[in-house]
């Protein structure tokens, strides 16, 4: 008898539990997520060859602090490679 005492003890503090815990369980929805699609489609200029393209489709090289985004690797390597030779 004590055991069923016990047990109906513990199946109530779970029930207590479960109460407490779920309100925080809620998802929680983020609007930034939204805004950031609508930003995506923002033309650049590539530094080296001059063409404008998607910014979402160029590469993103940040060189001296500064972000440039390139048409493709091979404009950005022969911008860095002219930009180190302009140095000398
Ligand atoms: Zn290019």
């Amino acid at each position: 008898m004590r055991l069923l005492i016990l047990c109906l003890l513990i199946y109530l503090g779970y029930l207590v539990f479960k109460k407490l815990v779920l309100p925080g369980q809620a998802p929680t929805r983020t609007p930034e997520k939204e805004g950031l699609a609508m930003v995506d489609d923002v033309m650049v200029k590539d530094p080296f060859c001059k063409t404008y393209f998607a910014k979402k489709q160029g590469i993103k090289s940040v060189i001296d602090g500064q972000t440039h985004y390139f048409c493709s690797s091979t404009c950005r390597d022969k911008y860095l490679e002219a930009k180190k030779n302009s140095k000398q």
